[in-house]
């Protein structure tokens, strides 16, 4: 048995690692669990229309694009910048091409029809929802596609819809699945920026989705506020008064957070996308950040 001075020791590292316990549980984690949820609701209900968060490039364009690889991109990563977009900007068209069917296993033509579900969900033009099926840019985890003729068609589109806006994969291609990384290097590296968005001057104003690490990536909301560190200025100025809807200081970045209405047509989307439909994918939808806000970047034309 131990001396009744090291007992004494022992009961009051007890207490205070109760103490400490106590304080966690009463203290830091309603804030941890708390500051999110109001962070989201601020920014989807709040200020989210703000210039400063929502700025000119996006609720002045006329014909938004999104370019993504397979059927359920759209609405497992770009949802919030989509819903944002058309809610936000009354005048303006959603169009998204897909450069694959997601023929992978032999499911391409569902998929097809699948994706038309999803783009009505979303409130994209059925018009102008299409899955391609070209010979070079096949669904495959181990191809880099073709960069050239990715612009071809991204081009093409362009000009067809009269594109005045994009927004497409970043690097990371935030799976970080290969064909999404061959879009993003053809259409727009924000790191390099030496392709289509950066190099054409006909390529309208290109914003890339931001990837982010294993970490971050399935905590619900709980990325939010390092999200949204870098727009502090920009959401404090938010709250106080209403931006410059014209003032293009604004267009580098973009913070869109999904209402919790904008959040059910996401899971609307997603279950038109029936051949794609598991555990997983349920739990994805929860988990996932990208389907609560997105954070963009806008492509800067290359000095040439
Ligand atoms: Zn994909």
């Amino acid at each position: 048995m131990g001396s009744p001075r090291a007992a004494l020791s022992h009961l009051v590292s007890v207490m205070r690692a109760r103490g400490v316990r106590r304080l966690l549980l009463t203290r830091v984690l309603p804030v941890v669990l708390i500051v999110p949820l109001l962070l989201q609701i601020l920014l989807a209900d709040i200020i989210g229309k703000d210039p400063r968060l929502f700025p000119p490039a996006l609720r002045q364009a006329k014909n938004l694009l999104i370019v993504t690889a397979h059927p359920d991109d759209e609405c497992l990563f770009f949802s919030p910048s989509v819903l944002g977009v058309l809610s936000g900007n009354p005048d303006i068209t959603g169009s998204l091409i897909v450069l694959s069917t997601g023929n992978n296993y032999g499911l391409g033509e569902t998929r097809k029809k699948e994706l038309q579900g999803s783009c009505a969900a979303l409130g994209i033009d059925p018009a102008r929802c299409l899955a391609l099926d070209n010979a070079e840019l096949q669904d495959n985890p181990k191809v880099w596609w073709d960069e050239d003729a990715i612009i071809s068609v991204v081009k093409k589109y362009v000009k067809k819809w009269n594109t005045d806006l994009i927004i497409t994969f970043d690097s990371g291609g935030i799976s970080g699945h290969i064909n999404h990384r061959a879009v993003s290097a053809a259409v727009s590296t924000k790191e390099n920026p030496s392709k289509y968005a950066a190099t054409d001057d006909l390529a309208p104003a290109t914003y890339v989705l931001s990837s982010v690490g294993l970490l971050r990536k399935y905590t619900l909301l709980g990325d939010l506020p390092l999200t949204a560190l870098p727009f502090t200025w920009r959401i404090m100025g938010a709250l106080l008064s209403r931006g410059n809807e014209q003032d293009e200081s604004f267009d580098d970045k973009a913070l869109l957070a999904s209402s919790w209405m904008s959040y059910l047509k996401t899971r609307q989307a997603f279950r038109s996308h029936e051949s794609q439909y598991s555990w997983d994918r349920n739990l994805y939808m929860i988990l996932a950040r990208q389907v609560w806000f997105n954070d963009i970047r806008r492509v800067q034309k290359a000095q040439m």
